[in-house]
């Protein structure tokens, strides 16, 4: 069982980080800020995905002012990224963000931090002192040298230097993130600095890189992180669609049986026992299952060797047999049916038991909300 590590709750517009509260799935747009279609039409999708919170790049004046029409047409928070320009972070506060992402060390002087924090505490936004080991300030680095799996010492002062600067001005609405592109780098710095602070924590391995390398990186950092315990939110990083980025963090959780959305797929690899086109199938039946809500279990295997056993302990499933498949509900035979039907007949019956899940949910929650019982 995971303990989780006590930390301080924040609130990042409707969504807590910190304290108990469910640890969040983030992702970062890459349209131009600017770009206010373009910019929703991302973060809908991201929406859809299960997002919980969206950040996005500000660069300039005129994209803290997209903030304001982005934020009408979204319903997940929204946070600022902002480098060197303290203007930047004041004006994505004043067009509505719902939290910035700053390393208070590059605004430019004490005075620009304190406009800054008055600011957050005006319109009562979280910060997140964001380091990464490519930012640390150059005395830091002389000091500790530059961060490695064995000293990490650099980016938790770094990070610690930046929080006590915004807590000098009264401000403590902060999370932290110390990312590096090395992995036992991450899992050390995190491991440290939960130790020395109870501000949130948003894991992440910077620049992790592509679909592959990315997800098997994050995967075993902030895995092995999470499993004990740290860490509040977090970003899986990719070269790729960011809805991506949300789908390799939900399956993340779900493997850490932290936090489940959607179906659950098990597919077999195959093999020289695989007699029908079990690759199409599984990639048909995967994407497919990213437009599910329900939690289910969903089989595709190869064989009638191993095939059954799998797909009987599913809510549906498929094993394959030679030009035929036979689908399993609940354990039981379902239906055998030609290879050229099978995906129709299979998606359509998926499709009907997602809906019959979530009418149950609806009906569930308004139960809940009228306060009804279970006859007796
Ligand atoms: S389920 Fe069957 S086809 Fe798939 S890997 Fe196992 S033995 Fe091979």
């Amino acid at each position: 069982m995971i303990i989780r590590r006590k930390t301080r709750s924040i609130q990042v517009g409707k969504v807590a980080v910190g304290g108990n509260s469910t640890i969040s799935v983030q992702s970062m747009t890459n349209t131009d800020t600017k770009n206010v279609q373009q910019t929703v039409a991302q973060i809908c999708r991201l929406q859809e995905a299960g997002c919980d919170i969206v950040r996005v790049a500000v660069l300039d004046l005129e994209a803290a002012a997209a903030i304001r029409a982005i934020q009408e047409k979204i319903s997940i928070p929204l946070i600022a990224d902002i480098h060197f320009d303290s203007r930047l972070a004041v004006a994505a506060m004043e067009s509505g963000a719902d939290g910035i992402r700053i390393n208070p060390g590059n605004l430019g002087g004490e005075e620009k931090v304190a406009l800054v924090v008055a600011a957050a505490k005006q319109h009562r936004i979280p910060i997140r002192v964001g380091v990464n080991s490519g930012s640390i300030e150059k005395d830091l680095l002389k000091k500790h040298g530059y961060p490695t799996p064995e000293n990490s010492a650099a980016l938790i002062e770094s990070a610690m230097r930046n929080v006590r600067l915004l807590e000098k001005h009264g401000y403590h609405e902060i999370k932290i993130s110390i990312k590096s592109s090395d992995v036992l780098t991450t899992i050390n710095s995190y491991q440290r600095l939960s130790k020395t602070t109870d501000y949130p924590l948003h894991l992440g391995v910077t620049e992790a890189g592509g679909l592959i390398a990315g997800t098997v990186k994050s995967s075993v950092a902030l895995g092995i992180l999470l499993s004990q315990g740290i860490g509040d939110t977090f970003r899986i990083s990719l070269t790729r669609d960011p809805v991506e980025e949300v789908r390799v963090g939900f399956e993340l959780l779900r493997s850490l049986k932290i936090r489940e959305r959607g179906p659950e797929l098990i597919s077999c690899p195959t093999c020289g026992r695989t007699r029908i086109d079990l690759f199409t199938l599984a990639e048909e039946v995967e994407r497919f299952v990213q437009t599910m809500e329900s939690p289910l279990k969903v089989a595709v295997m190869g064989c009638i060797v191993n095939g059954p056993g799998e797909a009987r302990q599913a809510d549906i499933g498929i094993a394959g047999g030679n030009g035929v498949g036979i689908i399993f509900k609940k354990g039981e035979i379902w239906r055998k049916v030609p290879e050229n039907e099978l995906l129709e007949i299979f998606l359509a019956e998926l499709k009907k038991m997602d809906d019959e899940g979530q009418k149950e949910r609806n009906s569930a929650h308004l139960d809940k909300r009228e306060g009804r019982r279970e006859p007796f």
